[in-house]
């Protein structure tokens, strides 16, 4: 996994933040499903943002949100994130102090992965009910 600045990186990446109008290289930014959605200044500092923004994804994945999951299911260890804060690539990703919510986040995905490839697909989504559970009927 690697983490790029998208102010000066120009290679292939799946950006995972705000929505952005325009800009001067890039175009237009979709907002990213992983995108953070707590500002740092409005919230305080940064590590109250990214503080929040890891309870927030941890309840996204807990109620199987499919956007996210959908997107945790692309990423790769080669997969490169790009967002505006900094580069940063192995180890250094998981240093601390983070300065970058798609830190929080790749821990997040790394977990998820655990718990898929360990066999506890925890939420087989109760609140969808709708497509009939075929197993016992
Ligand atoms: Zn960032």
């Amino acid at each position: 996994m690697r983490i790029v600045n998208l102010r000066h990186y120009r290679g292939s990446y799946i950006y995972c933040g705000r929505r952005l109008r325009f800009h001067r290289d890039l175009g237009p930014l979709e907002a990213s499903p992983v995108g953070n959605p707590f500002l740092a200044g409005q919230e305080g500092p940064i590590v109250n943002c990214l503080r929040l923004y890891r309870e927030w994804l941890h309840e996204r994945i807990a109620e199987g949100s499919p956007l996210i999951l959908g997107l945790f299911r692309e990423l790769t260890d080669q997969s490169v994130l790009a967002c505006w804060c900094t580069d940063l690539e192995g180890d250094a990703i998981f240093a601390a102090p983070e300065v970058c919510h798609c830190q929080v986040l790749i821990k997040g995905w790394r977990w998820w992965k655990n718990q898929q490839e360990a066999g506890n697909g925890t939420q087989q989504q109760h609140e969808s009910g709708g497509q009939g559970s075929s197993a016992n009927t």
